[in-house]
């Protein structure tokens, strides 16, 4: 990645947005100012630092508070720069930003775990105050993973293992794929160094390989496509080296190009998705159950487009990504596609967004309330939030998000606290389980309910797995 300068960072504000330049420019003197004579570790004066992360959110067309808090974003805590201050000169939502990204001040702690947790805590709840104070955390560590070879070797594994550990599942949540992607291949340098290299070069080889698979597969379906005469474009999206590394850990051996690589193709209309779908499937067969609607049934973080997996030429699987132009930006960006989207309510509908749609926002206000102390809120938060998560079925076919280990009764509490209460008997599958159940991906969950069921009962605490259920079990028996 290139640090940016200041010009650069001027004709891109100016590219989508130049009647926030003066302001942009006010906080680029201000920060240059306060960060007079200080250096990064790569030897180069500190303001680079802050531009980069500028330029990056810039390039997402960021609106004109983020943009400021960016440049100023360092300045609380490396600077005589002061809340007040910022608040006075740029306004209280600046001031509100540039305070979330900020670390706890060091003599806060005893410990160093005291001191980790604490500022964990504290950039992962801040995600039900002002979800642009994650955007701005998540571009500047990029910034700081793409230059983290001028720091100590056990540093980097440090930052590696909680950029993966954090940030990552972060990304992934507000759907910015793009970015998750960077910062999983950054990381794996660092954590896995030997591994890395290999896929790296595996992937360049199996590219060659595949190319002349590719080349004609785009040939035909450009041809098909412009018979259809619906506008196009048509794209080839490799897989990032840690999808490749997952993959190799979960115990694939062998690939096939529909592992490593994908086409891409983009309409204008939603209806022109599913149009393309027949020319597509009479040229090339498709594997019936690898077919998949991501757009009536959208991923919980947003994400949308419709997938096949075809028989290509010479009996190689080809996967395809069908989906409007609009999707696939929102599949790149995720939430921070609202800058684009509304402009002037952008920050409205995004927090709106997260506070009304997304899966993982009243679970971390629960997790938050019932762990008081940082450390333990944090290993919850790992494990409820930020590791990996089952999707399920309800009876209309609303997916819900779980931590792995979820039962029944976390579903139904989940989905309502009416239903957890007066739940009585489950169907998984059209198959009468116990409620104790773990749920498994793609199961289908139909939940009997009985009004006159009294309420919860005592064991259940012991058998869910989520923080939500298990509050919600305890308020009710008075525990
Ligand atoms: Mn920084």
């Amino acid at each position: 990645m290139k640090s940016a300068t200041i010009n650069e960072l001027i004709i891109k504000v100016s590219e989508y947005n130049i009647k926030s330049l003066k302001k942009v420019l006010k906080a680029y003197e201000y920060a240059n100012d306060h960060h007079k004579g200080q250096l990064r570790q790569s030897g180069e004066p500190y303001i680079i630092h802050p531009l980069t992360v500028c330029y990056i959110l810039a390039q997402l067309h960021a609106d004109e508070d983020t943009l400021c808090a960016a440049l100023l974003h360092d300045t609380l805590e490396d600077t005589d720069s002061t809340y007040e201050e910022i608040e006075e000169l740029f306004g209280h939502d600046v001031a509100v930003l540039v305070d979330g990204v900020t670390k706890i001040s060091k003599m806060n702690f005893t410990t160093k775990e005291e001191e980790i947790s604490a500022n964990a805590r504290k950039i992962i709840t801040s995600i039900t105050t002002d979800i642009r104070i994650i955007i701005i955390k998540l571009a500047d560590r990029l910034h700081n993973m793409n230059t983290l070879e001028f720091k100590k070797p056990h540093k980097q594994k440090e930052n590696a293992i909680e950029t993966m550990e954090i940030f990552v599942p972060i990304a992934y949540q507000i759907g910015a794929y793009r970015i998750k992607g960077e910062l999983e291949d950054l990381s794996l340098r660092y954590i896995d160094p030997y591994s890395y290299e290999s896929i790296k070069e595996e992937l360049e080889k199996v590219k060659e390989d595949t190319e002349d698979c590719i080349n004609e597969v785009t040939y035909k379906i450009t041809k098909i496509l412009s018979d259809t005469n619906i506008p196009n474009e048509i794209k080839v999206r490799t897989k990032n080296i840690y999808g490749v590394y997952k993959r190799k850990m979960q115990g694939h051996r062998t690939y096939d190009i529909h592992d490593l690589l994908s086409l891409k193709i983009m309409v204008d209309e939603i209806d022109d998705c599913y149009r393309l779908l027949r020319p597509i499937h009479q040229t090339y067969k498709p594997i019936n159950d690898k077919f998949k609607d991501y757009i009536c049934n959208p991923k919980t973080n947003m994400y949308q487009s419709l997938h096949t997996t075809v028989f290509g030429p010479d009996s190689r699987l080809v996967q395809m990504q069908i989906r409007t132009f609009e999707m696939d930006k929102i599949a790149s960006f995720g939430i921070t596609t609202y800058w684009d989207l509304c402009k002037e309510n952008a920050k409205y509908m995004m927090q709106q967004q997260v506070e009304n749609n997304f899966q993982f926002y009243r679970p971390l206000k629960e997790i938050n309330k019932a762990y008081k102390n940082d450390y333990d809120f944090l290993n919850q938060a790992k494990k409820e939030l930020l590791s990996e998560k089952i999707y399920v079925y309800t009876a209309t076919g609303e997916v819900v998000e779980l931590p792995v280990g979820s039962t029944v009764i976390d579903l139904a509490y989940k989905i309502g606290k009416d239903l957890g209460d007066k739940l009585v008997a489950v169907k998984v599958n059209d198959k009468v389980e116990s409620l104790n159940y773990k749920l498994k991906n793609k199961d289908r969950v139909i939940i009997i309910t009985d009004k006159y069921q009294t309420g919860p009962k005592q064991e259940w605490i012991n058998i869910v797995e989520t923080t939500e259920a298990k509050e919600k079990i305890k308020r009710l028996i008075n525990m």
